[in-house]
């Protein structure tokens, strides 16, 4: 029994029943998919937004279920959390997005950006499978960007070593949904970064609250003081496109510029913009 959800995503019916029956469900479907290799990977563009070109394609999970369509990731990411299954899951995802990417032509001039859970950079041999991912598949470190949540940074100095060993191989590091989490300012100096990911509650807000413009353009004074990159997430119209590169922002992504889908139907070089 399944409903279309926002986006196309699927549903389930609320006749099914939820908490452990579901859970259990889930957990043995997300074992399949994994085995079965139903994982794929969807990528959006990330925009330098002056240059109006794309910078970077950020790889997310998709869930071919055989039954109820695409599923989520906001779904089963955290039921692979739970099952001790997102070590694996990441991974597959991992190595999938890099040997699509290596393949794809835009590749010489961009870069890909995964998605990584906290309790991956727990993992110790972490760093080296990322080497040797790369290796594999003809990357250079500096052509992978890996997003982590501030959250990660709760278990600070187990995670801060992993970042550091994989910034010493010149991958970039980071920090996704930014201004969600509690970590915050006091962790932005200490936590071994490039790249801010401004979530995008902040960018919906420009537009109409004054206070919210002001909050982003100290925001952007204080990352470009730390030498960090920042990235607007979310930008779904001209006139918050607009307003953000007044603010200073060089880099956004939203479905302004795409919505996730294959590799191939993504073009560098962008149009120019509309007038607003
Ligand atoms: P995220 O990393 O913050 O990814 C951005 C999410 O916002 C994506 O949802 C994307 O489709 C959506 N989005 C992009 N532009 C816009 C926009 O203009 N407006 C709106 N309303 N939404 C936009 P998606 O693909 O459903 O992913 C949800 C979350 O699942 C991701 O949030 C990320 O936290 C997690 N995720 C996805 N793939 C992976 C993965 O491979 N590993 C891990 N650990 N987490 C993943
Ligand atoms: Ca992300
Ligand atoms: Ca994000
Ligand atoms: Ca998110």
């Amino acid at each position: 029994a399944k409903a279309q959800g926002k986006d196309g995503y699927a549903m389930f019916a609320p006749s099914m029943r939820d908490g452990f029956d579901r859970e259990v469900m889930w957990r043995t479907e997300l074992q399949q998919a994994l085995a079965d290799r139903t994982l794929h990977v969807a990528y959006q563009p990330i925009v330098a937004l002056g240059e109006r070109r794309v910078a970077g394609v950020e790889a997310l999970a998709r869930w071919q279920h055989p039954q109820h369509g695409i599923v989520a990731p906001d779904e089963f990411i955290p039921v692979a959390e739970r099952a001790g299954l997102i070590a694996e899951l990441g991974l597959l995802v991992l190595r999938r997005a890099c040997a699509e990417f290596a393949a794809w032509p835009g590749s010489q001039s961009t870069y890909l950006s995964v998605n990584v859970s906290p309790s991956q950079m727990l993992d110790a041999s972490f760093p080296s499978k990322v080497a040797a991912t790369l290796y594999e598949v003809g990357l250079r470190p500096t052509q992978l960007v890996l997003e982590v949540t501030e959250n990660a940074l709760a278990d600070e100095s187990e995670v801060i070593g992993t970042l550091r060993r994989l910034r010493e191989f010149g991958i970039r590091i980071a920090i996704d949904d930014f201004g969600t989490g509690y970590a915050s300012l006091r962790y932005l100096h200490r936590f071994p970064a490039d790249i801010v990911k401004i979530d995008r509650t902040y960018v919906q807000d420009i537009a109409r609250d004054p206070a919210a413009v002001h909050i982003l353009g100290t925001l952007w004074q204080l990352f470009g003081a730390l030498g960090l990159t920042a990235v607007a997430e979310g930008i779904e119209d001209p006139a918050q496109a607009a307003m953000l590169v007044e603010l200073g922002c060089e880099v956004g992504q939203g479905f302004l510029y795409g919505h996730p889908g294959p590799l191939n139907s993504i073009t560098v070089e962008l149009a120019p913009a509309e007038r607003t």
